[in-house]
């Protein structure tokens, strides 16, 4: 029996795919999380569901994981700068509650979501605000090296001292300081300096200020993910991963300070793997841009948070993706329909890894039809490994349940693997939640109509006292969702 195929993964440091094998007996992964200070938009949501997949993709191939996500709890400064306010103490004054509040406030909204969206929690989801102590010796210690300098405004990172600086964005030295920052910063030697102690200007008290060898202020923002990653994973670990916009700057900054703190002359991290944008109307969504649709306004609207995952996991995550009603709601369909087909096979088997389904399969003794559901494991696994090509895997599911050569105890394994990578929750979703909220004016006309039909026929039936077909109807009515009440006035009817 093979081991399946070879795992390769887009490394964007260098911008190729390349064949993934572990550096160690547990692979660290490193996950750029949410800085807490508004609702995580659906946009976010894609880098955590991003970030999940490949955690399902490393357990299916028998990999041991421990997997990071940090939560920004401080440092990161409004638009991304080095002097300006931080993102926690403005939405403070905002919304006048205390930076701590206002901290776990969004740090729960964001467990509600990934938890909606069945996001597997990581391992760790360490604070920077409760590693402070750490990023200033680790600060010092670039200091002692010669890679900081001091100015008034704070301690700043030499990136004319680290070799190779902005290899991961594949920018040339012209470049990024062309695209640099617009911020201007007295005394900054390099425009792609950065800050990594943001001292607390003269006559204004930060909210959230710590002592330090450079006087009271706060960490720079890149300073918490280097610090939190090798205190959790070790001094190197596989991956780390991140939406795109962390490519550019964000991450060139962590490898930066990381690999000059460590100086081994080692890559700090073998593997960079970005998500591409969720995009509505062509263009990001953000958080600073007034906020971004939530996954609880989806679902307000009726649509089920899985059918979002299906939606995001209907592309690639290195392709953008346009978020549309109508692709939100073909979503919600596929999903109707996939659930209600898969429900006929319950209980499934656990499948998480490629060799638990094989081993499902042979333990049967159907011969000819495993192998057909032995082909679509090959095919689940061929399309994973090939740089987690999700949309493939939908396909190889929907062909599987179609296909009248594969048994149904293979069907079984093979949607219970399919569904280890995907995380649809096939194994115990309730058909009947899926359209859970919609109103009658969300239908579609031909949906009225058909509920009408059978209404309609539902009445004939009963006039003509023919009880088991009135009741046979009702039965597929409320299959529908749909609540019919007698009424003097003939039947009404509303979904459920
Ligand atoms: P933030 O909470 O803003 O620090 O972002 C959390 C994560 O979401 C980061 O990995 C971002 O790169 C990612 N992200 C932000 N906006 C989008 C978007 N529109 N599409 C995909 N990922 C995004
Ligand atoms: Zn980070």
């Amino acid at each position: 029996m093979t081991t399946g195929h070879q795992l390769r993964l887009y490394n964007s440091l260098g911008r190729r795919t390349e064949d993934f094998t572990p550096s160690a007996a547990v692979v660290g992964l490193y996950s750029c999380g949410p800085t807490v200070y508004s609702f995580p938009h659906l946009g976010n949501m894609r880098a955590y569901v991003f970030a999940d997949t490949l955690r399902r993709t490393l357990r299916w191939k028998g990999l041991p994981v421990r997997h990071v996500t940090n939560i920004t709890d401080v440092g990161h400064a409004v638009a991304d700068s080095d002097t300006g306010e931080d993102k926690l103490e403005v939405a403070a004054a905002r919304e006048r509650r205390s930076v701590a509040d206002i901290a776990a406030f969004y740090t729960q909204a964001f467990f509600q979501d990934i938890a909606a969206l069945n996001v597997l929690p990581a391992d760790e989801y360490p604070r920077a605000s409760e590693y402070v102590p750490q990023m200033i010796e680790f600060a010092a210690r670039l200091q002692e090296k010669g890679y900081a300098y001091l100015l008034p405004s704070g301690l700043y990172f030499d990136t004319s001292k680290s070799p190779g600086y902005g290899a991961l964005a594949m920018m040339d030295l012209a470049g990024q300081r062309e695209a640099a920052r617009v911020e201007h910063v007295e005394g900054r030697r390099n425009k792609t300096d950065f800050a990594l102690w943001r001292a607390e200007e003269p006559g204004v008290r930060r909210v959230m200020r710590w002592q330090s060898p450079w006087g009271w202020g706060a960490p720079g923002w890149h300073l918490e993910c280097s610090v939190m990653s090798i205190a959790l994973l070790g001094e190197h670990f596989d991956i780390h991963t991140g939406g795109v916009d962390h490519r550019e700057l964000h991450h060139v900054n962590e490898i930066a300070q990381s690999e000059a703190y460590l100086g081994d002359g080692r890559p700090w991290v073998r593997f960079w793997l970005h998500n591409e944008f969720l995009l509505m109307n062509a263009a990001k969504i953000a958080k600073s841009a007034g906020g971004g649709p939530r996954l609880a306004d989806l679902e307000q609207a009726g649509y089920h948070p899985m059918a979002y995952r299906l939606f995001l996991l209907g592309g690639h995550y290195r392709s953008q993706l346009d978020f549309t009603t109508q692709a939100v709601d073909a979503a919600q369909a596929t999903l109707r329909r996939l659930v209600a087909r898969v429900a006929l096979l319950r209980p499934l088997p656990v499948a998480e890894t490629l060799a638990a389904a094989r081993a499902l399969l042979t333990d049967d003794e159907a011969g000819d039809r495993d192998k057909a559901a032995a082909g679509y494991l090959d095919q689940l696994d061929a399309a994973i490994s090939a740089d987690l090509a999700t949309p493939k895997i939908l396909a190889a599911l929907q062909d599987s349940l179609r296909d009248p050569d594969v048994g149904t105890e293979g069907l079984r394994v093979v949607v219970a693997a399919a569904d280890a990578l995907l995380g649809l929750r096939l194994a115990d979703l309730d058909p009947r939640a899926i359209d859970r909220r919609r109103s009658v004016s969300d239908l579609d006309p031909a949906e009225v109509a058909a509920i009408e039909r059978l209404i309609a026929e539902r009445t004939r039936a009963r006039g003509e006292r023919d009880w088991p077909r009135a009741d046979e109807i009702r039965a597929e009515l409320e299959r529908l969702g749909v609540q019919v009440t007698d009424t003097p006035a003939g039947p009404a009817w509303e979904l459920r």
